[in-house]
């Protein structure tokens, strides 16, 4: 294989893959020549030991490099200690599984602000991380936590308080959800605030964060409170060319996975242009 910056591929398994399983998913992604896949544990964790060796032996083979989802149903800045606890252990599985499958990312929605402030929900969603990397850190279980940024307001996850949870807790790294970004403050959609983003990245987080990069995109649609729903790439005002040449300019390393409704469609469609520039 040759060394590529960035590998292209889906949130879950292909639109177009026989079967429904992961291990079919995985060999559709090498069919179609693409380089990684998601997986999507957001209904929940439902894969044993056994799946997940097998999705790890797959995986090898066909030289896939595999991510995970979190499950949705996590809020780390729940009054409620049962909840958080439930989130907790919810996110722990994700990681604990991943990592037998051989994925390192694992990508999570922290949380809600709710009643708090901004302040008083970082405090609570960095000190839940902070038990939890420790914890995953003391089981030896090889994890890197990334919240990602959201698209409504009402959900905790800024580029600020992504990549300031990154830059303080060892074992956290961000992914950037791009149509999140934009569909947020409807902003974050041209070259030179994209990459205003990729330097803030580097600010935080120094070459390293750069280097190893995950992020989404897909299409987007969005009104005042920020994200409505997914769109195709072409249906959306995303801007993703001049996104592709600011992180070639920035030579971005890691991992670019499609959301749209087309998922592998785009992913062929995006990486073209991206090897292109
Ligand atoms: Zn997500």
């Amino acid at each position: 294989m040759t060394s590529k910056d960035l590998l292209f591929g889906t949130g879950g398994i292909p639109r177009s893959t026989k079967g429904t399983s992961s291990i079919s998913g995985i060999k559709r992604i090498r069919e179609l020549g693409l380089d990684c896949m998601e997986l999507e544990f957001v209904q929940g964790v439902r894969m044993g030991e056994k799946g997940a060796k097998n999705v790890l032996e797959t995986a090898n083979k066909e030289e896939v490099a595999l991510s995970v989802h979190a499950p949705y149903y996590i809020n780390l800045n729940s009054y409620e200690e049962e909840k958080l606890k439930a989130s907790l252990e919810r996110i722990y599985e994700a990681a604990k599984v991943g990592s037998l499958c051989g994925a390192e990312s694992i990508v999570l929605h922290a949380g809600f602000y709710q009643k708090s402030t901004k302040k008083h929900t970082f405090e609570n969603i960095s000190k839940a991380l902070k038990e939890l990397t420790g914890q995953l850190r003391d089981e030896g279980i090889q994890a890197v936590l990334r919240p990602e940024t959201m698209g409504k307001r009402t959900q905790f996850g800024t580029l600020e308080e992504v990549l300031a949870l990154s830059a303080e807790i060892e074992g956290i790294m961000p992914c950037l959800d791009f149509c999140h970004l934009h569909a947020r403050e409807g902003k974050e959609n041209s070259y030179s605030e994209f990459t205003e983003i990729l330097s803030r990245v580097e600010e935080n987080l120094g070459k390293q964060g750069l280097s190893n990069m995950h992020m989404h995109i897909s299409g987007v649609e969005y009104g005042t409170n920020g994200e409505k729903r997914h769109l195709t790439l072409k249906e959306s005002d995303l801007n993703y060319p001049e996104l592709m040449k600011a992180l070639k300019e920035f030579k971005a390393q890691g991992r670019v996975i499609l959301e749209s409704p087309i998922l592998e469609e785009d992913a062929l469609m995006l990486r073209k242009l991206y090897n292109e520039i």
